[in-house]
């Protein structure tokens, strides 16, 4: 379906993941007028995974992180500007920046991504208390860990533990504590969040669920040494890292009157209530084509589908955002790949007897919701490709004997 005449500029504001993209297709696909990518971090574009992971463990430097080098935007004639977004003039289709500049746009794709929650209690403030989004937060991590003996990880999150991993593997006690009753509770399944709760206390994590913290405590030199928790008890600590989570930044569209349901909201193409504005990746809530229910997801995948998607769309071709969502995480050498999205699953058949390496498949009636696999890449790139085709089991043939997903 055609998208109408490209826009003769455009501007995206975020050079993150789907920034970047939204960028690079928009050339790909031969778009020819001007794009601006406007970030507020001092950094060319980089990839966000290896904060956790490569790049916590001193395995990769900063450079290793970016999505391109420098000579990729001159030679793709993508204007990168250093700056923040103050202000969105839709009238005027411009946008201000905190030095005052302006940048007219023919369409704006916003892909500001989100931002870590931090804890609202007393200490919060205190120094050695981290929260991880950004290659400068990784830095300061990276740094405080090297001194660190106690480590404590508010939240049992993809972050949190992927953190508690590095940690731990860096010889230093660590605690996490969680307020639900399990790890991941928003992500993955009972079983799969059972392996997880096992395999970090088998490295010797300690793991405190139905907690809540109560407060951080500091010394005379304002660093953080020990976490109070709401029963009482006190878990010394040198460095604290909250994972409970992100909020959207929606506050750019919110301001210019564009709707908000958790996210800024965009129709199956991507579009705001204002046709010249998209948003994008983690900010953006956009309805699953499959349930019609809105989604905003917090992902790789996302960002870059997301991204490919606006750029077709305005260099010409249009159609339905309908990818869909995949997700990974790393710990220890543990690797578990989540294929589709559960909105609710009402039954689950698990392939595989190791504890270490199995899948689960979460059903809502006959219907195959995602895929969690653990260990197991074979299963997720088939459950990939089940579930993309629409040629996914039922329970019932996934549990009769012998089924395998390839
Ligand atoms: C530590 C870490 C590990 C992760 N690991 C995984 C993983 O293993 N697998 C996976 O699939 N996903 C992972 N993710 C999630 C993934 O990185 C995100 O989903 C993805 O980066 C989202 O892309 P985005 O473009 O929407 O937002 P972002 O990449 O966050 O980019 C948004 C950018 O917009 C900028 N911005 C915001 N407001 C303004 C403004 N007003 N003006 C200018 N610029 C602005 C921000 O500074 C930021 O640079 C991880 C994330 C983190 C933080």
């Amino acid at each position: 379906m055609a998208g109408g005449a490209p826009p003769e500029s455009v501007v995206v504001v975020g050079a993150g993941q789907g920034g970047y993209q939204t960028a690079a297709s928009l050339r790909e696909h031969g778009y020819r007028g001007g794009i601006t990518l406007i970030s507020a971090e001092d950094a060319l574009p980089y990839e966000r995974p290896p904060l956790t992971k490569a790049y916590l463990k001193g395995e990769a430097d900063e450079a290793m992180l970016w999505l391109r080098p420098a000579t990729y935007y001159v030679r793709q004639s993508i204007d990168l500007v250093s700056g923040t977004v103050t202000e969105i003039d839709p009238a005027a289709r411009s946008v201000r920046l905190s030095d005052g500049s302006t940048y007219d746009y023919g369409h704006l794709v916003l892909a500001t991504g989100a931002t870590p929650r931090t804890l609202d209690v007393p200490g919060a403030e205190l120094r050695g208390v981290h929260t991880l989004r950004t290659a400068r937060d990784a830095a300061a991590l990276q740094s405080s860990l090297a001194g660190a003996r106690r480590v404590v990880v508010v939240g049992a999150g993809f972050i949190g533990l992927e953190f508690a991993a590095v940690a731990r593997e860096a010889g230093v006690r660590v605690t996490v504590v969680e307020t639900l009753d399990r790890p991941l509770a928003r992500a993955v399944s009972a079983y799969t969040a059972a392996h997880f709760t096992r395999l970090h206390r088998r490295h010797g994590t300690e793991l405190l669920f139905g907690q809540s913290v109560k407060s951080l405590q500091g010394d005379s030199r304002s660093h953080v040494r020990a976490v109070e928790l709401a029963d009482g008890s006190r878990l010394p600590a040198d460095l604290v890292l909250i994972g409970v989570g992100v909020t959207p930044r929606t506050e750019l569209a919110a301001a210019a009157g564009l709707p908000v349901h958790g996210g800024i909201a965009v129709d199956s193409r991507l579009r705001t209530a204002d046709p010249h504005i998209s948003a994008i990746g983690d900010c953006a809530a956009f309805p699953q084509v499959r349930s019609g229910s809105r989604l905003r997801l917090e992902c790789v995948q996302n960002a870059v589908g997301h991204g490919r998607s606006v750029a077709e769309r305005l260099a010409g071709t249009s159609r339905a955002y309908d990818e869909l969502p995949w997700f990974w995480s790393d710990q220890f050498s543990t690797t578990v790949q989540i294929a589709g999205f559960d909105e609710g699953h009402d039954s689950e058949v698990v392939l595989g007897t190791d504890p270490d390496a199995f899948s689960v498949l979460l059903f809502r009636g006959d219907d195959l919701q995602a895929v969690e696999s653990v260990n197991r890449p074979g299963d997720h790139a088939a459950a990939r490709r089940l579930l993309t085709q629409g040629t996914a089991p039922t329970p019932e043939e996934a549990s009769a004997p012998g089924f395998g997903l390839k």
